[in-house]
């Protein structure tokens, strides 16, 4: 047993039975939602360490339930997604989602993806640092981010990227680098997530307050230059 609880919220009976089955054959706690209403409610009082999340799902749609479910909680969420949601995908990790999968999957894909995000958990939950760079303070406990004292609300994947680049300050990461570090090795995605994700952390951060935080390095990748 791996004392995980997951909840699976996902109106296709037949597929939501199916991870079920292998989440259980796991050693995972498992409960189902086949709707986005009563997922939403359990996700929220629920005490969940995952959360599998359809996009299309009858009386709440999985976009909303993410939004209203970010408002108060940071559990990780993978988002399950049909093949032509590529603009969800986006919109999905906008709002916070963990990681998301493209239906039809393989159930091994989505293990070892619950398996990097569980990995990932363990780590931060017993770190304790704060990273200061150029008046960015970013305190991992409390999972705050401040520049000058101004509060900058970052999602939890921007959060994590931002650590890696604070944690390696005057360093070039590659992107590979950073998608073993952020992302977990073995994720499956387009190495082209860094990029996105480094522009959400640039919209926030660097054009804010009008000043170069996150330089790129042409051909190699990124750095945080402590001046
Ligand atoms: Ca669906």
């Amino acid at each position: 047993m791996n004392n995980k609880t997951i909840l699976i919220i996902e109106d296709e009976v037949k597929i939501s039975r199916f991870i079920q089955l292998e989440l259980e054959h796991e050693g995972y706690r498992v409960d189902v939602e086949h709707n986005g209403r009563t997922g939403l409610d359990k996700a929220l009082h629920g005490n969940y360490d995952l959360i599998l999340l359809d996009i299309m799902l009858p009386s709440l749609n999985g976009m909303e339930v993410l939004r209203r479910l970010r408002a108060s909680s940071q559990v990780p969420v993978i988002m399950l997604t049909a093949k032509d949601e590529v603009m969800d995908k986006v919109m999905g990790l906008d709002l916070g989602a963990d990681d998301y999968i493209t239906k039809p999957f393989a159930i091994e894909e989505l293990l070892a993806r619950i398996r990097v995000i569980f990995k990932h958990n363990r780590i931060s939950s017993t770190e304790s640092n704060i990273y200061k760079v150029n008046g960015l303070i970013l305190d991992a406990n409390k999972y705050s981010l401040t520049y000058c004292n101004d509060p900058i609300e970052l999602t939890k994947k921007e959060f994590d990227l931002l650590k890696y680049l604070m944690m390696n300050k005057g360093l070039v990461l590659t992107r590979d680098n950073i998608l073993e570090n952020v992302w977990g090795y073995d994720y499956f995605g387009d190495t082209n997530i860094v990029d996105v994700y480094i522009s959400y952390l640039r919209n926030k951060i660097d054009d804010k307050y009008n000043k170069k935080f996150i330089y790129t390095v042409r051909g190699v990748g990124y750095q945080l230059k402590d001046e």
